[in-house]
């Protein structure tokens, strides 16, 4: 069973959220004595699921003082744990002990679920907010001691806790990037694939202990090797026939749901059509990063040129954040562009701001350009933190009702701050009463 350890400083509540996790059935599995600690583990089911709970607040009394056994314990445990609760008491916020503990939890790379615990009442949400500030993602509000937010806690565990944990084992961890090259038909998908496989190598899969996926082909290109998704519809010319397009729909977006940057194909001699914007749309509102390729630039002529540059300052304004490039996959012209623009688009999608930089950034940009006036009042931007990346996600906390204007202000000038070339941001305003 995989197993998740609960860890935290001493009186944060650690052992009455054990004993909400087991549901206060506390049937000890193990019971393992150890010369100065003790570790006690049991077993819990949530939403039909069952795994390992690690209690480790036996080791609170350690010789060692308060900070060392802390930090002791908690590597410790972590070292053994699939997946880690990280207790808080959200009545006195972060501490240096606190602090500590996150550094080993970063250190150690395991998912954790941040419990920001005493939440009893209103007001400790947002004490419970400011633990944003962790930078260990959402802190979920819990009462231990009534029960409180423990359920949707636990579903939060449960995502990022592995089903066993051999599973992790020969997963999408590492292994090469995922690419969805789509697009229209006849925009020349087929055409650009054969043009990249033939002059590259078209490496033979031998990973051991991995499963492929017949569709999914492995090229090296730029000495890398990429995985292109979904491929088999793409070299299977579909002859076009009623339903054609609705298949030809859904396989982009299952195509696009399994890879990390998507790569989409324009036919640069015809006009930017509905469906081109309806593929680009799918690509932003899955979050992934974005690359946008012209095709059949061979055929331009001078005019076509000057329409297609107004058209996609008309048509794809919105996503001018995606590297461009203008390519023929029947000459070959600049095939070699396409590789740095995809990394440039990964290497956005993956940024991480730490939360004092994003912040000294913010307090800046407010203190210049302050939210307009509402009502006789003037919203304020308290605090920022970046909740996650793969596609970069922020959450800010506002005094106030914070309008769109204003939010696309924010966006535009965190994309001219920081490295996010290609990749969709999310950011969501939390208004704190
Ligand atoms: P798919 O449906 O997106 O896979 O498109 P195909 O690769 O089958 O290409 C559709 C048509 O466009 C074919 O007749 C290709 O020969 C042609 N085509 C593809 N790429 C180019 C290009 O860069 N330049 C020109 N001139 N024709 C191209």
């Amino acid at each position: 069973l995989p197993v998740l350890a609960v860890v935290g400083r001493p009186n944060v509540g650690k052992s009455t959220l054990v004993n909400r996790i087991i549901g206060r059935r506390e049937a000890v599995v193990e019971d393992k004595p150890g010369v100065t600690r003790d570790r006690v583990t049991y077993e819990a089911e949530w939403s039909g699921r069952r795994f390992k709970v690690v209690d480790t607040g036996g080791w609170e009394q350690d010789v060692l003082g308060i900070d060392a056994s802390v930090a002791a314990q908690a590597e410790y445990a972590i070292e053994a744990a699939d997946a880690v609760v990280f207790v808080v008491d959200a009545k006195v916020g972060a501490t240096d002990t606190d602090e500590a503990v996150v550094r080993l939890l970063r250190k150690a790379g395991k998912p954790v679920v941040l419990a920001a615990n005493k939440v009893d009442g209103q007001s400790g949400e947002s004490d419970a907010a400011y633990l944003w500030g962790l930078g260990l993602g959402e802190p979920h509000p819990v009462s231990a001691l009534h029960g409180r937010g423990t359920g949707d806690m636990l579903d939060a565990v449960l995502e990022v806790l592995p089903d066993a944990p051999e599973q992790t084992f020969g997963s999408a961890v590492g292994g090469p990037r995922r690419i969805a090259l789509i697009g229209r038909p006849n925009v020349g998908k087929s055409s650009l694939l054969n043009k990249v496989a033939n002059e590259e190598r078209v490496v033979v899969n031998e990973m051991a202990g991995t499963t492929r996926d017949p569709v999914d082909e492995l090229i090296e290109l730029g000495g890398v090797t990429w995985k292109f998704v979904d491929t088999a519809g793409i070299r299977k010319r579909v002859h076009l026939q009623q339903g054609a397009d609705y298949y030809a729909s859904l396989r982009t977006a299952a195509a696009v749901e399994k890879a990390e940057v998507a790569v989409i194909l324009i036919d640069a001699s015809e006009s930017i059509s509905v469906q081109d914007q309806r593929i680009v749309t799918m690509a932003v509102e899955a979050g992934r990063a974005m690359v946008i390729a012209y095709n059949k630039w061979d055929t331009l002529d001078e005019e076509r040129r000057y329409y297609l540059e107004r058209e996609i300052e008309t048509e794809f304004g919105q996503v001018a954040w995606a590297p461009r490039v203008n390519v023929s996959a029947l000459t070959g012209r600049h095939m070699e562009k396409l590789v740095p623009a995809i990394e440039t688009a990964l290497a956005g999608w993956e940024t991480r701001v730490p939360t004092g930089r994003l912040n000294a950034f913010l307090g800046e940009l407010v203190a210049a350009h302050p939210h307009p006036i509402r009502g006789g009042k003037q919203p304020r931007i308290l605090f920022g933190t970046q909740a996650g990346t793969k596609p970069p996600r922020f959450v800010l906390f506002a005094s106030g009702f914070i309008e769109a204007g204003y939010r696309r202000f924010i966006e535009r000038r965190l994309r001219e701050e920081f490295s996010f070339e290609g990749t969709p941001i999310h950011i969501s305003v939390r208004v704190r009463e």
